[in-house]
């Protein structure tokens, strides 16, 4: 008699999580992060907007009016900019980190059915305090290479030189961080993105994570969240 041996193999399950948290909780800088420890493609739709209005076409030109004064950008031009990111080969075998997408239940319902098959793994909150946000977006430099945003922490003077410390590139501020687009973009958290936060929360999906504190020590609990809910993701050692 012989015995039947069935064999299952499972490839790791790609991770498909969103990043949330009030502009300046430091999804850009823990999206590029995760993104580089876990080899899984970082979709920022601030950034492809920012491309977008960088390139000066027609398109680019109707962003701006809106990312400038800190208003959320219609759904419909979002979802044409976000859509193709999304069907890149390399983001459906991979999966993906989203950050800044979706902000409201809307724009989660025409994610999910967007990547239909396919589903989220899990959306993990930056929890930051409204005046520690505004004081980091008060103070902070933006890197024109590496897109890196190293507040003061780099030391006033290479701010003051206009400098990165990370690849010497000119520094910059963002053109919504002033005081007047920085209220309203936290207005618009509340009014659209806290109720999304809310309803995933529902849902039993949401993984909240303290970010007042290092970039380091807020990866580690990123990495330890997504490890809790998402078993079989690939996942770095812990230190
Ligand atoms: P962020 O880089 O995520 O802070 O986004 C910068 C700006 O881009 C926002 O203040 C909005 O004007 C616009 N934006 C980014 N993501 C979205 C989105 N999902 N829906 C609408 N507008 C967005």
């Amino acid at each position: 008699m012989t015995d039947t041996v069935t064999a299952t193999w499972s490839a790791p399950t790609p991770l498909r999580a969103i990043l949330l948290g009030r502009p300046g909780s430091g999804k850009g800088t823990q999206g590029a992060r995760l993104s580089e420890m876990l080899g899984i493609p970082h979709l920022s739709t601030g950034d492809l907007l920012r491309q977008e209005i960088e390139s000066g076409n027609a398109l680019g030109r109707d962003l701006e009016r809106y990312v400038a004064r800190g208003r959320l950008v219609p759904d419909r031009l979002v979802l044409e900019v976000i859509q193709e990111h999304l069907d890149a080969i390399e983001v459906r075998e991979l999966g993906f980190l989203l950050d800044g997408f979706p902000r409201s239940v809307t724009q989660l319902i025409a994610l999910e059915r967007m990547i239909a098959p396919q589903r989220l793994s899990c959306a993990l909150e930056l929890l930051l305090p409204e005046r520690e946000a505004g004081h980091r977006l008060l103070t902070r430099f933006v890197c024109t290479t590496c897109g890196s945003s190293p507040h003061m922490r780099q030391g006033p003077a290479l701010v003051a030189q206009n400098t990165c410390m990370r690849c010497g590139g000119e520094l910059r501020r963002r053109l919504d961080d002033d005081v007047t687009s920085i209220r309203q973009r936290f207005t618009e958290f509340e009014r659209l993105t806290k109720p999304l936060v809310e309803w995933l929360d529902r849902r039993g999906v949401l993984l909240t994570v303290d970010a007042a504190r290092t970039p380091d020590e807020v990866t580690t609990a990123l990495l330890t969240s997504i490890e809790r809910v998402a078993p079989g993701v690939m996942l770095p050692q812990l230190s």
